[in-house]
This record gives C-alpha cells, structure tokens and sequence, in this order.
C-alpha cells in the first residue's frame, strides 16, 4: 500500500544512481559545449543538422517517399528546424511532437547602425525579447549573424568568441557621477538608447575626413570582412554575451550560460530524438524561431511551416494524400511545448508561491497552464493529458515536478503551447527550471537537464 501524504517533489539527485550521476555530468559536459558553440537560431540550426545528418536524417526536400524507421528533417530560412523519426503505427494516428525554441532575447543592431560620438565609433541597436537592459552594461559581447550583400552573397560573422578576437561593449556611468542615475526605477537606470556597442576608437588620418572614427570602421569592415556601410541594411546580427558555460558551485551541480532558455530545451529535444531508436508513433523534434517575441513571422511557431511540413511528410507517406489525413495526423498529435519555468530564487521568494514554485534540482517541470491575470493567454492541459503525461513518467523513473510561473498576478509568460494546441492536440508544457531567466548568463541544474531529455524520450518513445 503506498503511503498517502501531500504530494512534494523530490530532490533528483537523491534519486540517481552513482551511474546515472556520472552520466548526467557527461551529457551536460555535452550540452554546455554546444550552448557555447551555438549562439544564434542559425548557429544552432546548422549544428543541429550536422547532428541529425551524422545519424542519418536525410532533408526532406531529397526524398521522395516515406516509411516506418526513416528519419528526415526539414529547415525553415535556417532559423527554425523540424526532425521526425517516422514510427511504427500509421502515421494518421499522430505524431510525439517536443516543440522547443532556438531563439534567446538579446540585442540586435538597427539597419543603419555605424555612428561616432565623443571620439568612439559605435552600433545602434534594437533589443530582442524581455531583457534587463542594465544586465547588458559592462560585459564582453560577441556579435554573430549574417550579412547578405547586394550580389546576394553570403557572410558569416562570429567576432569575440575566440580568445584573440576583440570583444564589444556597453558602457555605464561611474557611480561618482551616478547621483541622478542610481535613484531611477531599476526599469530605467539603463535605457535602449543607451544600449550602444563601442566597435572602435581609432581615428583615420585624414584631414578632409569628418567622421574619423566611423570611416576608421568602414575601412576594417571593407578589408577584414568585405562589408560596406549599406550592407548592414540586409543582416541579421545579433549581440550576445561573448562568455562560455561554466560550472557553478562546489559541485559542479549547476551550469551557467548564456541561452538555456530555451536551447536547454532544444538541445535535450534533438538528442532525445538522435537516441530514440524505433518509436511507436512518428516522433518529431519541432524546432522554432520568435518565440521570445510572439512566435510571429515566417520562422515563428505561428507560420504554416511546421503544418506544411506534415501536410509534405503526409504526402509521402501515403499513396493517397488527401487534406483530411493531414488534419487527422494533426488532430491526433500528442505534444509537450519543451520551455523553461522560473526556478525559485531564495533572494526574491515573494514572488513565488511555494507550493507551486519550480526548483532547481527537482527534475523536470510540468506546467498545466501559463499566461497572466486569471490564466489569460494560456494553454491549459487538460487533467486528462497530464494524467497521462504524469503516469509515463512515474512509469519510466523521470523525476518531474509541478509550478506554475510565480504568484497569481505577479507577472506571467507564455510558451509556443497555444500554437500547438490551435490544431486541436493535446500539449502540456514540460521544460528544467531556469535560475536567472533572460539574464546574459542563466543558471540550470545538471540533474534537471538530464531528466528533461529522459522525460522527452519517454514521450517521443512511448
Ligand atoms: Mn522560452
Ligand atoms: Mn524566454
């Protein structure tokens, strides 16, 4: 007879073997690698297809039918990725979708960003997705994207990485002159117009040259990079902490790094995925851009990508494709929107509502619903779905727990589950507790990242 008391999670590391522990050390070790590595949607697209291709997925656009135990995947613009191992049942009594986002709030630069002020040549910028701006001032930066130049060529650009390579940076006042600074609200102490990258401060010797400094960077750019002044109006390049994971603690039980929200998610998705073997159903890692900002445009959870890439996957599948399959395998889609939650932070516990709080260390966060002011904007799980979802994991030994984002009316956030859940399918929201949420340098716990990928390959698997 079991015993009957309050539920509680338990602490994960209490429940892994001397065994698993060492492997959890491993996988993250992995992790951490490929989160340094992988620092804009593209970056981590590209290297996800390496992945998949190392292990046999092959493009979707390269084949011409599909059967039990094939696995393909398809890009969209680069940014967003979608990997299905094709199961064993009909592939019209739905897919094991883990649906995850590669994008992570940064700053972005503006279209016409090159300017000189106060002897220093500088980038305008637009921030991307909920940031503290004042995290931003005073640490390394990296700038990563790409330049499309007018012929429609092609340029990769990842500065400040390498230990060789400069680094970018955002200044902030000294606190001798901070007097009227210190007393604004937190929100605005650093505004996003201070949000200015200094690229450089040496002047070209030119007398007829009336902006030293900004020619002085148009001269580098054109030799090292081959990059004009109006190139930068077609470019995705993103500003990003220029640091590498690390360990924290004593213990090494918590990495730290920049984007475990949500690439924690997306890195445990495509190696759930990567080691599942021969599924039941058609599992699917579903990899998406805009996340942080909507989940809008081509590469957002929001385009029709992912539902013409079953409508395709459908389609060569069976001999006769016909619209009403494609909502039927849609319809009987299972999915678990792959997010982060907030871990409980000591120093802000008021947030928090203990009971229902996420912590670091308790494995893998089930979350029935998200949203703000009396669940608004949510995707609410159904009992019967995370009945479901809770039965395999106790079944499976992952160890899970339950939370919902902070106190009733304290704030909120929403995932890509909404979207899911438009084409009638059952999503719950399952992702590790993130410590320091959208700051440049997030913390997770080991033993949570591995029971996130262990509870997204039972789903897939099951
Ligand atoms: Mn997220
Ligand atoms: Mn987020």
């Amino acid at each position: 007879m079991s015993e009957n008391k309050a539920y509680e999670a338990k602490n994960a590391w209490l429940e892994m073997t001397e065994a698993e522990k060492e492997e959890i050390f491993l996988f993250n070790d992995e992790y951490g690698k490929f989160l340094s590595e992988n620092k804009t949607e593209r970056e981590f697209v590209r290297s996800s297809i390496e992945l998949l291709e190392d292990e046999g997925f092959k493009n979707i656009k390269e084949i011409d039918s599909l059967k039990t135990g094939d696995k393909v995947y398809a890009v969209n613009r680069e940014k967003a990725l979608i990997a299905a191992v094709i199961g064993e049942n009909d592939l019209e009594e739905g897919l094991r979708i883990v649906g995850a986002h590669t994008d992570v709030p940064r700053i972005d630069l503006k279209p016409n960003p090159l300017y000189e002020d106060g002897e220093l040549a500088l980038f305008n910028t637009h921030y991307y997705g909920g940031i503290k701006k004042y995290q931003w001032v005073t640490t390394p930066l990296a700038l990563h994207g790409v330049v499309i130049k007018e012929d429609g060529s092609k340029i990769n650009i990842n500065i400040g990485e390498d230990e060789d390579d400069p680094v970018f940076y955002i200044s902030d006042l000294l606190p001798h002159l901070a007097q009227d600074q210190i007393k604004k609200k937190l929100g605005e102490g650093i505004n996003a117009q201070q949000l200015n990258i200094v690229i450089g401060s040496i002047p070209v010797d030119d007398e007829d040259e009336k902006e030293k400094m900004k020619k002085g960077v148009l001269n580098l750019l054109e030799e090292k990079y081959d990059i004009s002044g109006e190139d930068f109006v077609s470019a995705d390049i993103e500003v990003v902490p220029a640091t590498k994971v690390r360990d924290v603690g004593f213990d090494r039980g918590l990495i730290a790094g920049y984007g475990h929200d949500d690439r924690v998610c997306s890195y445990t998705a495509l190696e759930a995925l990567l080691d599942l073997g021969h599924p039941k159903y058609t599992a699917m890692a579903l990899l998406v851009d805009k996340e942080e900002i909507g989940s809008m445009g081509s590469t957002g959870m929001q385009s029709r990508f992912f539902e013409n890439t079953v409508a395709t996957m459908t389609d060569l599948y069976y001999d006769n494709y016909s619209e009403l399959i494609v909502r039927k395998v849609l319809e009987n889609s299972e999915a678990l929107s792959a997010d982060v939650s907030a871990a409980f932070d000591p120093d802000f516990a008021d947030v928090y509502a203990k009971n229902n709080a996420a912590y670091l260390g308790k494995g893998l966060v089930l979350t029935k619903y998200t949203g703000s002011r009396g669940k608004g904007g949510s995707s609410e799980a159904t009992a019967e779905f995370v009945g479901k979802v809770r039965s395999l994991f106790n079944d499976k030994g992952v160890i899970w727990q339950t939370a919902e984002l902070g106190k009733t009316d304290q704030g909120g956030g929403g995932t890509i589950a909404q979207f899911m859940a438009n084409y009638n399918m059952d999503v719950l929201d399952a992702g590790p507790a993130v410590l320091s949420m959208h700051s440049p340098f997030e913390i997770v716990s080991k033993v949570d990242v591995y029971n996130t990928y262990l509870g997204y390959q039972v789903f897939m698997g099951e």
